[in-house]
């Protein structure tokens, strides 16, 4: 909590609970979840919250570099306080998100700048298919 409210801080945020209520969540989950999923989470124990809020926030955030927003191809954005660059596996079935080691693709990377002759920022890694779970349930 008091790290929330130092960190919202040093972005130049002002602090209020539905803000360090949003980030703590984010920043212990590796769910990666989008904005309903956020507020489906803590609108029990936030009773005034409501999801306009949470896009707010999370626009907010987003522009402050406190998280990153990632598109996976679903109709609404998922949020990760990881803001660090790194890849993602995405299930096809269950939507489950997860990370992928931040250096695992430096030698794509290479060769992409490399082909392109460009010099090379950052990139959008993301690969799909079955997560564990939900391929054991086609075999
Ligand atoms: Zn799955
Ligand atoms: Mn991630």
């Amino acid at each position: 909590m008091k790290d929330t409210t130092n960190i919202l801080r040093a972005k130049g945020l002002k602090v209020t609970p539905q803000r360090i209520a949003i980030y703590t969540m984010l920043s212990h989950t590796d769910q990666h979840p989008n904005a309903e999923m956020i507020y489906r989470t803590l609108e029990p124990t936030n009773p005034t919250l409501s999801l306009a809020t949470v896009y707010k926030t999370l626009y907010l955030f987003k522009s402050s570099g406190l998280v990153q927003e990632l598109n996976v191809g679903e109709a609404s954005a998922r949020y990760d306080a990881v803001v660090k660059r790194h890849s993602h596996a995405v299930c096809t079935c269950c939507g489950k998100v997860v990370d992928l080691p931040a250096d695992a693709f430096e030698e794509l990377r290479q060769y992409a700048s490399k082909l392109t002759d460009f010099s090379l920022e950052s990139e959008q890694l993301i690969f799909y298919g079955k997560c564990p779970n939900c391929k054991s349930q086609f075999i």
